[in-house]
């Protein structure tokens, strides 16, 4: 089979049309081909008024070796790969004791599933509830002002992403394309197929709940367990080598092999690492605001007049620009057509992010706009200066939001102006509990208010319409990744604890749900490979 790659058609294109474009690619009479499959489909829209579908396509010829000897010349044509996943192990008992992963947000769902998969029947730990009762208990956040520390948007089966807009694409290089394993087993678990083809898919908030839910069923029944509200306290690691583990309730567990899958908000469980010694560093995030616009402005601006258009969906977009003081500001987790959400899990801080449904329909399109800080920002030395830091701004955001988990809001004319805000304009803010109006410079260093003052009006260059006065901004938004690296070697091991396996996003190697999730799998494979070898040495 050949793929041919960077197809490009006008938006309304006919059936036809496909068939006609790969037979002139290949220089052949379109009776040559024998079938053809679309495995991605995205857009060019940087031309509004002449948007073009970019397709990647597998096609059958009937002499498919000729004509790839034909084009070996050209990067566009090449032999398709094959994508299919193969464990590395395949064990005919669990291991004993068996391997354990904490967190069951993406990187701990899939390590649990690849590790189910492969007979190696983990132990898995989440400090949340099941989904359902999840949700429940975010809502009443939402709509009570009521928050669970151990059950919300961070905490509990599915991990931070649940409530999301369940964007499933990535930037990282993936040559053995576990991203198609990933996508293939939301799919299976009940995500909609197109996922495996169009370029930026998502699931949204509702689907994901349920893909979720099967997947851990997956697991169960292939003989993984699963324990909710089971919360790690702490480790044993005695002589450099993972040897237990204690929960919350007192139980312990024999663990030497440990997938680590906390994700970037499990403060608590960093400072445990620190305290007992497994070696973190510091890094870099991002902190800024969220920024609401009417989402039929960024259809317009990015669509012109295809905005609407099935086949485009809601628009979305990504800005970045460097200050004249050299600061990145850029836009982060972009939601189209959906809301912003309340997203904190301590106790007397507020925290942004946004979500959305499948049909992204909502009226407002939202995303975080976000300034880069660094270890040289956090105020001390301390490996964890930058929860510190964090939690000092979600501290800030939650006394000017009026203590009651309301967010603080601003219009971004007044915000560019440096004065408060008393009120909406055009724009009504999405976020649940609710906002109140002030000056959002109160919660953010003064560094970052200036980079974004100058930066919301260079991406009006970008998006216009991106200044408009009445654009809703809410803050504050701290969670944009973590701020420690849990250092692994290239065993995928931590540097200093063998048996321990820090993965995810908590870790700091990933960022995203679907660069979790992959994350997650070569944390499994790790293991497995690392208990294969025990077995045989044995
Ligand atoms: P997490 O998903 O954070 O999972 C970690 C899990 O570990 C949690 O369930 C937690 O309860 C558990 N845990 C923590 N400590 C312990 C402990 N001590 N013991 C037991 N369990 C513990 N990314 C996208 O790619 N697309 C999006 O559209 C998107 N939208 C988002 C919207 C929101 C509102 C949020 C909050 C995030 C969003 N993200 C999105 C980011 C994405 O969710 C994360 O990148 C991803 O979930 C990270 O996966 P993870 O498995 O590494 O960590």
């Amino acid at each position: 089979m050949l793929r041919l790659l960077e197809v490009r058609l006008p938006l309304d294109h006919d059936e036809h049309a496909l068939r006609v474009a790969i037979a002139r690619a290949l220089r052949v009479p379109p009776s040559e081909l024998r079938s053809y499959t679309i495995a991605r489909r995205g857009y060019d829209a940087r031309q509004p008024d002449r948007i073009m579908l970019v397709y990647t396509l597998d096609v059958t010829t009937g002499d498919d070796a000729r004509l790839l000897a034909r084009h070996r010349k050209d990067p566009h044509i090449v032999a398709c790969p094959d994508t299919r996943y193969r464990p590395p192990v395949q064990a005919s008992r669990p291991p004993r004791p068996r391997p354990v992963v904490v967190g069951l947000g993406p990187a701990g769902l899939f390590a649990g599933l690849l590790l189910a998969q492969m007979g190696l029947c983990p132990i898995i730990l989440e400090r949340g509830k099941p989904v359902r009762a999840r949700t429940a208990d975010t809502f009443a956040l939402w709509r009570r002002k009521v928050l669970n520390p151990e059950s919300n948007v961070q905490f509990g089966e599915g991990g931070a992403g649940t409530f999301s807009d369940g964007k499933l694409h990535s930037q990282i290089s993936d040559p053995h394309h576990y991203g198609r394993k990933v996508l293939e087993e939301f799919v299976r678990a009940g995500a909609p197929p197109e996922i495996l083809t169009i370029s930026k898919p998502h699931i949204g908030t509702f689907r994901l709940v349920g893909v979720v839910e099967r997947m851990r069923t997956t697991i169960e029944g292939l003989g993984g367990e699963v324990h909710f509200e089971s919360r790690v306290v702490d480790i044993d690691r005695t002589g450099g080598v993972m040897r237990g583990l204690t929960l919350a309730d007192g139980r312990t567990l024999e663990a030497r092999h440990v997938i680590l899958a906390i994700g970037h908000s499990a403060r608590d469980t960093f400072a445990m690492l620190r305290d007992r010694g497994v070696f973190l560093e510091p890094k870099p995030f991002a902190i800024g605001l969220r920024i609401e616009h009417p989402q039929s402005l960024i259809d317009r601006c990015r669509f012109g007049r295809h905005a609407g258009h099935p086949l485009l969906g809601a628009a979305d977009y990504k800005l970045a620009q460097r200050t004249s003081g050299g600061r990145p500001v850029y836009s982060f987790c972009m939601c189209p057509g959906g809301t912003v959400v309340a997203a904190a899990s301590e106790p007397g801080r507020v925290v942004t992010n946004g979500m959305s449904q499948y049909s992204r329909n909502e009226r407002n399109a939202n995303s975080a706009i976000v300034v880069g800080v660094t270890p040289a920002d956090f105020g001390n030395d301390d490996v964890l200066a930058g929860v510190a830091f964090q939690r000092h701004w979600e501290e800030r955001a939650f006394a000017l939001g009026g203590g009651t988990y309301e967010a603080p809001a601003q219009r971004l004319a007044d915000f560019l102006a440096g004065r408060a805000s008393h009120g909406p304009g055009d724009v009504i803010p999405s976020y649940q509990p609710g906002v109140r109006f002030g000056d959002l410079s109160e919660v953010l260093p003064d560094y970052a208010a200036d980079a974004l003052r100058e930066a919301l009006p260079v991406f009006a260059h970008k998006i216009a319409g991106f200044a408009l006065s009445d654009a809703i901004l809410t803050g504050v938004e701290t969670r944009t990744s973590a701020p420690i690296r849990i250092t692994r070697n290239d065993d995928h091991q931590s540097r200093n604890t063998r048996g321990l396996y820090p993965t995810g996003e908590g870790a700091g190697y990933a960022g995203g749900i679907l660069s979790a999730a992959v994350d997650g799998i070569k944390a499994a494979e790790a293991v497995a490979r690392s208990l294969s070898t025990r077995r045989q040495a044995g």
